[in-house]
């Protein structure tokens, strides 16, 4: 989550936040560096920018789309049909790509870690990644299988601090944890004082 602190500066104008009214802050909603989102992501930004951001309609439809098919209560793996308890077995690709891209087809996967060498996908998202790589499109977190799935290398603040940590399970949708209970825009109001 984007934290707002006195001189943080809007994701879009750069200017001080407290100067234009209401702030709309991002989580960690994206991990593609050339998904075009992707400035936006862990952001916060005056709410009159992103209305006037060609692509702010666009950000606030797919953070909630990854809200609404990763999010808390929302983990069923999709081997077993269990739901995805404990965050050190939740693997979860998150958005990947758009629906006309091959690796749009395994957007928002989650299974158990322990599940993914039953999963049917597991060889194909393996060889569509490599390829999204080799053609540039794709500059995220790298997929390894050791023997059990994790992303790493992550874009993500959120990964990258997981990674600090002691190399956490990790995957896109992981960020989202810290998104528990939000839902809509945020308008904070500005900065205190
Ligand atoms: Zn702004
Ligand atoms: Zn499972």
């Amino acid at each position: 989550m984007a934290l707002i602190f006195r001189g943080s500066t809007c994701g879009l104008c750069g200017e001080r936040l407290g100067s234009l009214g209401p702030v709309v802050a991002f989580p960690a909603f994206v991990c593609n560096r050339r998904d075009p989102l992707f400035p936006l992501s862990d952001a916060t930004v005056h709410a009159v920018c992103l209305a006037e951001h060609p692509l702010g309609q666009e950000a606030l439809r797919r953070r909630d789309e990854v809200l609404a098919r990763c999010g808390p209560g929302a983990r069923v793996c999709t081997v077993c049909d269990q739901e995805i308890l404990r965050p050190d077995d939740y693997f979860g690709t998150g958005y990947l790509a758009d629906e006309g891209h091959p690796l749009g087809a395994f957007n928002y996967v989650q299974l158990h870690r322990v599940c993914f060498g039953q999963w049917a996908g597991a060889e194909a998202l393996i060889a569509r990644l490599e390829e999204a790589i080799q053609a540039g499109v794709w500059d995220g977190p790298t997929l390894r299988v050791d023997p059990l799935p994790r992303f790493a290398a992550a874009s993500c603040g959120e990964d990258r601090k997981a990674d600090e940590a002691g190399g956490q399970p990790s995957g896109p949708a992981r960020a989202m944890d810290e998104a528990e209970g939000e839902r809509g825009p945020l308008p904070l109001g500005g900065e205190e004082g």
